[in-house]
């Protein structure tokens, strides 16, 4: 993203390094320049150039003049009995943007970001999906739900799989984990990384060819018959062509593709299904998140009792897939997965 043509000040966290500093050389200003400027924007946090006291003052006020640096503040912050932290951010269009703060068993804590206000993608058992499309996030409101939460937590991971499908904001979310990678910028290396997608195939290629990024796909299905009823964009990249999309997916060594898959009752639980997963994923280096579905008085959806969540487990186990069940976290403030914006919902 350039200056624009009506000469509106630029948010400079829109900008990927590399942008910045054609942005700072067309005012004439050496390639280190950039290295200071994002330090201070995304190391120390300033958003005002005035506090940038390495700079010269006329500098300053030339910045001043044609950009300025967003910043995000919670307008709350919802903290669960798990420790989970929800923050809601108000934008400047009065639209508002979730973000949640999962500390791990580790110690460690994971950041689930969001890339689009709502999302298009109309999956049923989703109440994001429910809510539709209002926009895209840009950069910076990509990019601020870090800068915000990093005040408030250290963080170690971050997921994009709140609110949006990613690969339908491709630009601006290839640009902000471009922000996030930078040595100057937060430093954080690809592996820290992970983009959920419900299966954009064009998409999926288009992000490999532009730049590394753990990947996870929500499979949720093992049968088009049942991943048409629940996720829509099936009809359009069936369950072939995303299997195929996901073998021609680059991976480092050691790297594998996470397959999120919600058990839902009845629906795609049965050991039929956990078969037709391992057949589905011979072939592809990848490890499986199972998520008991969150019950939400927006769906009849319902989970699946324990004995059979722990059957469907032991069947993958025993083939040599790696199965992980994810717990709900933060349930009883609506931050877990599906459950983001719900509140305006019900
Ligand atoms: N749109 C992307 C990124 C958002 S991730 C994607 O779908 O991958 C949101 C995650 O929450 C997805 O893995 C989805 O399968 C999961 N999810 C949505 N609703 C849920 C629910 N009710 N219970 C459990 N998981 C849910
Ligand atoms: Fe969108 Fe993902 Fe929810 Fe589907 S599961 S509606 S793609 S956020």
């Amino acid at each position: 993203m350039s200056e624009s043509s009506d000469n509106q000040p630029v948010d400079l966290k829109n900008l990927t390094p590399d942008a910045l500093m054609q942005f700072l050389s067309g005012m004439g200003k050496e390639k280190f320049r950039t290295v200071q400027i994002m330090r201070w924007i995304y190391q120390r946090g300033v958003t005002a150039f005035a506090d940038m006291t390495d700079l010269a003052k006329s500098f300053r006020e030339a910045l001043n003049q044609r950009a300025t640096i967003s910043s995000f503040t919670p307008e709350t912050v919802e903290v669960s009995s798990d420790g989970t932290r929800k923050y809601l951010f108000r934008l400047h269009d009065g639209r508002s943007v979730e973000t949640v703060l999962i500390p791990m068993e580790s110690g460690r804590n994971t950041l689930c970001i969001s890339t689009q206000v709502g999302c298009a993608m109309q999956c049923s058992f989703c109440l994001t999906g429910k809510y539709g499309l209002e926009r895209d996030l840009t950069t910076a409101e990509i990019v601020n739900q870090v800068c915000a939460v990093r005040k408030d937590r250290s963080i170690d991971n971050i997921v994009l799989m709140g609110m949006g499908e990613p690969l339908h904001n491709l630009d601006n979310v290839v640009n902000a984990l471009q922000i996030l990678y930078a040595a100057t910028g937060f430093d954080y290396g690809p592996r820290k990384v992970t983009l959920s997608t419900s299966g954009l195939v064009p998409e999926m290629a288009e992000l490999g060819r532009r730049i590394k990024v753990n990947l996870a796909v929500s499979l949720n299905a093992t049968t088009d018959a049942v991943r048409d009823e629940l996720m829509p964009i099936n009809k359009r990249y069936p369950l072939q062509t995303l299997m195929e999309a996901c073998r021609q997916f680059p991976l480092a060594s050691r790297q594998r593709i996470t397959f999120e898959y919600i058990l839902i009752r009845g629906v795609n639980d049965s050991q039929a299904d956990a078969k037709r997963l391992v057949k589905l994923l011979h072939g592809i280096k990848a490890k499986v998140n199972l998520i008991p579905f969150n019950e939400h008085s927006g769906s009849e959806l319902q989970t699946p009792d324990e004995q059979t969540i722990r059957a469907f487990q032991t069947y993958l186990l025993d083939r040599q897939i790696v199965a992980i069940r994810r717990v709900g976290k933060g349930l009883d403030i609506s931050a877990a997965c599906g459950q983001l914006k719900a509140k305006q919902l019900l």
